[in-house]
C-alpha cells in the first residue's frame, strides 16, 4: 500500500480530495508551516523540469552534456569564441584548440569565459601531459576557478606527492581531497563540481558557500565551506562574492589540455541561503501568500463546490480574512442546501460531500480554521447515509 492510499484509508474523504483534482493538495500531507511554504506531498508544487540526461565520457571520447547544459567547450574551434584571455582589457586567448582539446599555452595567462554566472553544476575534463616533467606543484598544474574566485586544483598527482591542500581535487589552500582518484598522466580526468557562492546580508555572512567535487566519480569534497576562497600561502577570510563571475582556467606553466566543459546554473537560493523548501519565516510567509493568491484567483473563476474547495485550500497557505469569510458563507450555504434534500440528490453528491468534510476536518485538525457549525450538518448526512460504514 502506498502512503497516499494508507493515509486515505485512515482519513476517508481525503482520498477523494487527492484523487478528484490535482489542485487539492492542501488537504493531504502536513500543511505549510512557519518555515515551509508547501504542504508535504503538495500537488501545487511545480513539477521538476524535464532534462534529457547526457552520456558518460570514456578515455576515447567525451560524453554528451545534459540537454539544458550551457556548453563552454565542445572540441570545436568555434568554442574558442566563449573564452577570452584573463587580462584587462580582455583580448582573444592564445590558448589553442588542438585535436578537439582546449590546451593551455604556457605564458599565455589564465583564460576566462565571456559568460558570467553564480551557483552551478560544472563539468570539466582535463589531461596532464603524458610526458612527465617536474614534481609537486610543477607537474601538470592548472586550475578551475568558479566565478574566478576559488580554485579546484588541477594537478598531475598520479605519482607525485605535494602539500595536501594543493592536491588535485582540493579546494586549493582550504581542504585536501578525501582521496587521490586520478588516472595516469595523459589520460582524461573528469571533474564534476557543485558550486554555491557565499551569501552576505547586511554585512553578515548567512551562508559561507561551498564546493562539492567528484574526481572521476569519486567524491573528494563534500560541501566544503569556502572560507573566502583560499589562496597561495595566505589564509583567506570570508568575504562576499559578486552575484556572477566568469569561470577561469589557470595557466601554471604546463600544457594541460581540457575537453567537454559545461555548466548548469542552479536554482537561486533565497537571501537567507535557504532553498525553495525551507525559508526564513518572513520568506515563507511571503511565498505562502503568493501561493494562496494564485489559488484564490483560480477559485474566483469557479462556481459551487469547486469554488468553495479552492477557497478552503487557499487557507492552508494563508488565512486571508476575506477568503475565510467567503468560505464560511459558502460552507453554510452548502450545508443548508443538504437539509431536506432527497436521498437521490444526496447520493449523487456523495463524493463532493465527503470531499468537503475531509477539507473542513483537515483545516480544523491543523488549527487553520475552527470547524464551522456546518460541519456538523455534513457529518450528520454522512452518518445517516452510512457512507463511513465498513462494507
Ligand atoms: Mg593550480
Amino acid at each position: 500500500m502506498n502512503t497516499r492510499a494508507f493515509n486515505a484509508a485512515l482519513l476517508p474523504g481525503l482520498v477523494l480530495a487527492a484523487a478528484a483534482s490535482t489542485s487539492l493538495a492542501g488537504f493531504y500531507g502536513d500543511p505549510p508551516d512557519q518555515f515551509h511554504p508547501w504542504a508535504i506531498h503538495d500537488d501545487n508544487r511545480p513539477q521538476p523540469p524535464r532534462v534529457e540526461p547526457g552520456t558518460y565520457s570514456t578515455q576515447e571520447s567525451p560524453g554528451k552534456p545534459p540537454s539544458d547544459a550551457v556548453v563552454l567547450f565542445d572540441g570545436t574551434e568555434a568554442s574558442l569564441a566563449n573564452w577570452l584571455s584573463d587580462k584587462e582589457p580582455a583580448e582573444p586567448t592564445k590558448w589553442i584548440v588542438k585535436d578537439g582539446t582546449f590546451q593551455c599555452v604556457p605564458g599565455a595567462g589564465y583564460v576566462r569565459t565571456k559568460a558570467e554566472w553564480g551557483d552551478c553544476q560544472l563539468h570539466v575534463e582535463w589531461s596532464a601531459p603524458a610526458k612527465v616533467e617536474g614534481s609537486s606543484q610543477g607537474r601538470g598544474n592548472s586550475g578551475i576557478f568558479p566565478m574566478g574566485q576559488v580554485e579546484v586544483q588541477v594537478l598531475d598527482n598520479f605519482n607525485n606527492p605535494t602539500y595536501a591542500d594543493g592536491f588535485a581535487g582540493s579546494v586549493y589552500g582550504i581542504n585536501p581531497p578525501f582521496a587521490n582518484a586520478l588516472h595516469g598522466p595523459g589520460e582524461w580526468q573528469v571533474y564534476d563540481i557543485v558550486f554555491r557562492r557565499p551569501i552576505f546580508k547586511d554585512g553578515k555572512m548567512v551562508t559561507d558557500g561551498h564546493l562539492t567535487v567528484f574526481v572521476n566519480g569519486v567524491l573528494t569534497q563534500d560541501a566544503t565551506p569556502l572560507e573566502g576562497g583560499g589562496g597561495h600561502r595566505a589564509r583567506s577570510k570570508d568575504h562576499p562574492f559578486p552575484e556572477k563571475g566568469p569561470l577561469k582556467l589557470q595557466d601554471h606553466g604546463n600544457p594541460v589540455r581540457y575537453r567537454n566543459i559545461w555548466y548548469r546554473p542552479l536554482p537561486p537560493r533565497s537571501a537567507d541561503g535557504g532553498t525553495d523548501g525551507k525559508l526564513t519565516p518572513e520568506a515563507a510567509t511571503a511565498k505562502r501568500a503568493s501561493i494562496a493568491a494564485g489559488i484564490r484567483t483560480a477559485a474566483a473563476s469557479k462556481t459551487g463546490n469547486a469554488k468553495l474547495l479552492g477557497l478552503l485550500e487557499s487557507l492552508c497557505y494563508e488565512t486571508q480574512p476575506e477568503a475565510v469569510a467567503e468560505a464560511g458563507k459558502l460552507t453554510a450555504d452548502y450545508a443548508a442546501s443538504l437539509e431536506g434534500a432527497s436521498a437521490d440528490v444526496l447520493e449523487s453528491k456523495k463524493g463532493e460531500i465527503q470531499q468537503l468534510r475531509g477539507a473542513l476536518d483537515y483545516l480544523n485538525r491543523f488549527k487553520i480554521i475552527p470547524a464551522p457549525p456546518a460541519l456538523a450538518t455534513i457529518q450528520k448526512v454522512i452518518k445517516e447515509r452510512g457512507w463511513d460504514d465498513k462494507k
